[in-house]
């Protein structure tokens, strides 16, 4: 844990990204650390969610929230500790969960920013992953969007990523007949199979993904799962199995893009396959979040689940590990560590 004084480094954006954050992008700098008001509390944040819709903020196009605006901290979750509170909600040592943003130091309560006691016992790591944003996309996406059935055949994009990792478990949990991932390099498939227990892993980096998934799901695709978008969404939908669905969770290999990209040619193959392709964003889910984070962590008290934390530490690599996304330096979340 780093030193922390009366100043509030903070990273704010500096200007519009083309392609990947650079220092064009972001820049930190120094701001004074604030003072709660009656009802707010102070925290120090601990711990930064790195997600690559951050990424998608930083363009000024409507999304689903509006851009971040330039001069404004960079905005992010993460979990900061109660250091001086003057409201009955927070006690000093409570952990808070919420948009802490990319910086040092945060407040909450009225007329900041809304945050939820971490209940006692939640690990962080687990808090931002698991039992967080990318658990609830998961459980939502597969269960929900995809109505997984017993039995489907499940194929997920970055799957030796935060989201992907949980989906392949879930389903496996919840009885799919096959559940493949698709990863980038032998490692990543590797890790895939042996530690996270699916079926089976295809390197999309290596020639012949799509040969490679037609041997894995021989009767054709019934879920797939999509993270990446592009190419990959492109291969799935030509492979699709009568009413198979796709979810489409994020377009990872689009977020970069500096030109409009073209759509899946094999879009058409909805047709004659009956099959249907729905996108989600996991913030109209919230009020329904507890059954679904019980059952997740009683399969980890069990050990029937695994997550894994790519942890990075200093505020100051933030925008590092955000590229790790992209890279796909990480396996499994990517959190920085103050
Ligand atoms: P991950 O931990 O999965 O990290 C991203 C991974 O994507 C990388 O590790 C990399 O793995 C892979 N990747 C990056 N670029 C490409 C590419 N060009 N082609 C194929 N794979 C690529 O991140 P998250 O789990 O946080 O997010 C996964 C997806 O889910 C994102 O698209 C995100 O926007 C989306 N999401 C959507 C939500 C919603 O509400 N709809 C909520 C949360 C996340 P590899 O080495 O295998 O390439």
């Amino acid at each position: 844990m780093g030193e922390l004084t009366a100043a509030n480094r903070r990273w704010v954006l500096a200007g519009r990204p083309r392609g990947m954050v650079d220092e064009q992008t972001v820049r930190l700098d120094t701001g004074e650390r604030p003072e709660p008001d009656t009802g707010q509390a102070l925290a120090a944040v601990r711990w930064l969610s790195i997600d690559p819709t951050i990424r998608t903020w930083m363009d000024d196009r409507p999304g689903y929230m509006p851009p971040i605006g330039l001069g404004e901290v960079v905005r992010g979750a993460g979990i900061a500790d109660v250091t001086d509170s003057r409201s009955d909600r927070y006690a000093v040592g409570d952990l808070l969960y919420g948009m802490t943003g990319w910086q040092e130091w945060v407040l909450a309560g009225p007329g900041e920013q809304s945050m939820q006691v971490l209940p006692a016992g939640i690990e962080p790591g687990a808090a931002l992953n698991v039992l967080g944003v990318n658990g609830m996309t998961a459980w939502f996406g597969l269960l929900e969007v995809g109505a997984m059935q017993a039995g489907d055949c499940v194929v997920v994009s970055a799957a030796a990523g935060a989201t992907g990792s949980l989906v392949g478990q879930i389903a496996r949990l919840k009885g799919a007949g096959r559940v493949v991932g698709i990863a980038g390099g032998p490692e990543k498939c590797a890790w895939v199979t042996d530690t996270l227990g699916f079926d089976a892993a295809v390197d999309y980096r290596a020639d012949g993904l799509a040969a490679a998934l037609r041997r894995q799901c021989a009767q054709g695709i019934d879920l797939y799962f999509d993270n990446v978008g592009g190419a990959i969404l492109d291969v799935c939908l030509g492979q699709l199995a009568m009413r198979g669905r796709v979810v489409l969770c994020g377009a990872i290999s689009l977020y970069n893009a500096t030109e409009p990209q073209p759509g899946p040619a094999n879009l058409v193959n909805l047709i004659p396959r009956r099959g249907r392709m729905e996108g989600f964003i996991i913030l109209d889910y919230r009020d329904r979040f507890l059954p679904a984070q019980m059952e997740l962590a009683a399969w980890m008290a069990d050990g029937r689940i695994v997550h894994a934390e790519h942890v990075v530490h200093g505020l100051e690599r933030a925008p590092e590990a955000l590229n790790m996304l992209f890279s796909g330096a990480n396996t499994g979340k990517v959190v920085v560590e103050l």
